[in-house]
């Protein structure tokens, strides 16, 4: 059995992740678990970089295997902004970053309106060995907000196929077509051809 770190105490992305890549040879404790806190500097150009620095530190930290996501929103009417800065785009809360986003696409037309969450999740290993992976969900930006679940920019991010916003959707479903699963799912193929 390997035991795994994880670079977060955030309870949502534990379970997400443990749902997806636990199984009965690998097991992933969070960093309080773990016996360990490290918060780098994120200062990586790209969310790849950033979930490796991430992950570095707390393999580094605990000697474990260790796993890191870093994630966020590309609009593609604002080449690619808020990206990596999505969690401060600017001051104060996520409501306030949601109004500042939809101001910065006023009267910019539906079709016009493209996006997709982005997940890296990076796995870094006490020999050395590191990847990470890529996943994305695409939408579309709405006007106004929808739906009350979610964080962040979930109230008007808008899944066509879906016909609901991340914050209307259930919890369940969210977690089945995200960003962050596409990029767990990858991993753990990844894991299985690598014999991890
Ligand atoms: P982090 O990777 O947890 O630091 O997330 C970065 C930021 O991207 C968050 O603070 C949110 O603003 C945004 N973000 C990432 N994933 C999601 C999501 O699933 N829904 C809404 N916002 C998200």
């Amino acid at each position: 059995m390997d035991t795994y770190v994880i670079a977060t105490n955030n309870g949502h992305k534990l379970e997400e992740i443990r749902a997806i890549l636990e199984n009965d040879r690998r097991r992933f404790l969070s960093m309080k678990e773990a016996g360990i806190a490290t918060d780098p500097e994120e200062n990586g150009s790209t969310f790849e970089e950033n979930a490796l620095i991430k992950a570095r530190a707390a393999c580094k930290a605990s000697g474990l295997p260790a796993l890191a996501d870093d994630s966020g929103l590309e609009v593609d009417f604002l080449h690619g902004e808020p990206g990596i800065r999505s969690a401060r785009y600017c001051p104060g809360s996520d409501q306030d970053r949601v109004d500042f986003l939809l101001s910065r696409l006023k009267d910019v037309p539906a079709q016009q309106r493209g996006a997709q969450f982005v997940s890296a999740i990076a796995c870094v290993y006490p020999d050395g060995t590191e990847f990470a992976l890529r996943g994305v969900c695409r939408g579309v930006i709405l006007t106004e907000n929808h739906g009350q679940g979610g964080f962040g920019y979930d109230p008007v991010f808008f899944v066509p196929e879906e016909g609901q916003t991340f914050a209307s959707m259930p919890q369940t479903r969210k977690n089945a077509i995200s960003h962050r699963a596409n990029a767990l799912r990858l991993t753990r193929e990844e894991l299985e051809k690598r014999g991890l």
